[in-house]
């Protein structure tokens, strides 16, 4: 009768608006081919970025770190670190003790950097991070010691030196004025001075994929890779010093940040994407740049959804085609929020079962699982002559800054003067 037919209408419409809400996940994914190309123009970037000759016109700029040696337990001694540059900001005390292997212990605190000085001037960000640091020296008891540290700044910096960083351009949101192309170090350095409490007596700067690295080596000294999928992403590897040709000397290794947030920015991207990197790239504090992260990290993340389900209620596909005003606010999917959906439980399984419910996703397995073995996976398929296993790093990048400059401190006192 009439109810039968009006049932299979319904049923009708919500099978052919699910298929449409397929079509367009479905351009947010890539093929293998398309993979493979990717592959490709990535390595032809991480060639031009290494070379003196192109370097300049490069999108991955492929910078020296200056991390060339790791631990040989002998390293001994207390270290500041600062971890700036990700969800939150963290000083850390880190105690490693010589002889055995794995002996550190660190204690930290984390401090919030609010939006105002992260995009005020330089002045106040170095302020603000000079007085968190006296904060947590007076919480140790420690208040006006003088210590080496290890400065885990994840943003792309120029090295001439471990000491040194001069930044290329700000990521992720920072935005303070007057720190490009200034060095990092004697920001630092003129804040503490400014405070006049304690002093540094050295200063590593690492980038947190070569913090992490170096954590993950403490363990295991056959890793060689550092990657980090967090708020922004970036990868680090020990590469072979001949094939570094901006540095002097062909002997050895160094570990090269590549910085490959950046891929893209010369359009090589331009054909994988979709409508919604395309708004997320243009309603961005830099619009153009970071163009792979932007694809990728955390960061950016809550955006694409949030113009994924723009599309859908415009297209009737969602809410019963009802206009959400809420969801038009910029930025109201935070990646906290994402990664409290993330980490808790319950949560994670209603949003799961929402987007079963409208067919948005077919796996119900853990996420953190589900994420690594996707990447072994693809790595097989798109590299196969390559054997790789993954380490996760629990809070990788602090310790790895400090173990760095043990090793810097350690060389130092070794030679000579
Ligand atoms: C920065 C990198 C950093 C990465 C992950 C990017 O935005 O440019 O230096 O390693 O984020 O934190
Ligand atoms: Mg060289």
């Amino acid at each position: 009768g009439k109810g039968a037919a009006m049932v299979t209408a319904v049923a009708y419409r919500t099978a052919v608006q699910q298929a449409e809400r397929k079509r367009i996940l479905d351009t947010l994914r890539l093929s293998r081919e398309q993979l493979l190309e990717v592959k490709e123009r990535m390595t032809s970037a991480m060639l031009k970025g290494l070379s003196k000759q192109t370097h300049q016109q490069a999108s991955v700029k492929m910078l020296p770190s200056f991390v060339r040696s790791t631990p040989n337990g002998t390293e001994h001694g207390d270290f500041l670190a600062l971890d700036l540059g990700g969800s939150s900001f963290r000083v850390l005390l880190v105690r490693v003790r010589a002889g055995t292997k794995h002996n550190v212990n660190m204690s930290q605190k984390i401090y919030s950097i609010p939006q105002e000085i992260m995009q005020g001037t330089g002045e106040e960000l170095f302020n603000h991070i000079v007085s968190c640091m006296a904060d947590f020296l007076e919480y140790k008891g420690m208040k006006g010691v003088s210590l080496p540290l290890g400065f885990t700044f994840s943003f792309p910096c120029y090295q001439n030196k471990l000491d040194e960083g001069i930044l290329l351009k700000w990521t992720k949101g920072f935005k303070a004025s007057g720190c490009v192309d200034q060095d990092v170090v004697t920001l630092l350095k003129e804040a503490v001075r400014r405070r006049g409490e304690f002093d540094l007596s050295f200063v590593a700067v690492v980038n947190d994929t070569v913090g992490t690295m170096m954590t993950c080596g403490y363990e295991d000294p056959q890793c060689e890779v550092g990657l980090i999928v967090g708020t922004g992403t970036n990868v680090c590897y020990m590469e072979e010093m001949r094939n570094i040709e901006r540095i002097e000397g062909d002997e050895g290794l160094m570990c090269v940040n590549m910085e490959w947030g950046a891929f893209g920015e010369h359009g090589e991207l331009d054909d994988f994407c979709t409508n919604f990197d395309c708004i997320v790239d243009e309603t961005s504090a830099f619009p153009g740049k970071q163009r792979y992260e932007k694809m990728i990290s955390g960061m950016y993340l809550g955006e694409i959804v949030r113009n994924v389900l723009i599309e859908f209620t415009n297209k009737g596909l969602l809410y019963r085609g009802k206009d959400i005003e809420r969801l038009k606010t910029r930025g109201i999917f935070e990646t906290k929020f994402l990664s409290q959906i993330e980490s808790d439980r319950l949560a994670m399984r209603q949003v799961r079962s929402i987007l079963q419910r409208l067919g948005l996703t077919g796996s119900t397995c853990d996420d953190s699982v589900f994420f690594s073995s996707i990447m072994q996976e693809t790595l097989h398929d798109l590299a196969p002559q390559c054997k790789v296993s993954f380490h996760k790093s629990e809070d990788g990048s602090g310790k790895g800054a400090a173990l760095i400059t043990a090793v810097a401190c350690r060389v130092q006192q070794e030679q000579p003067e």
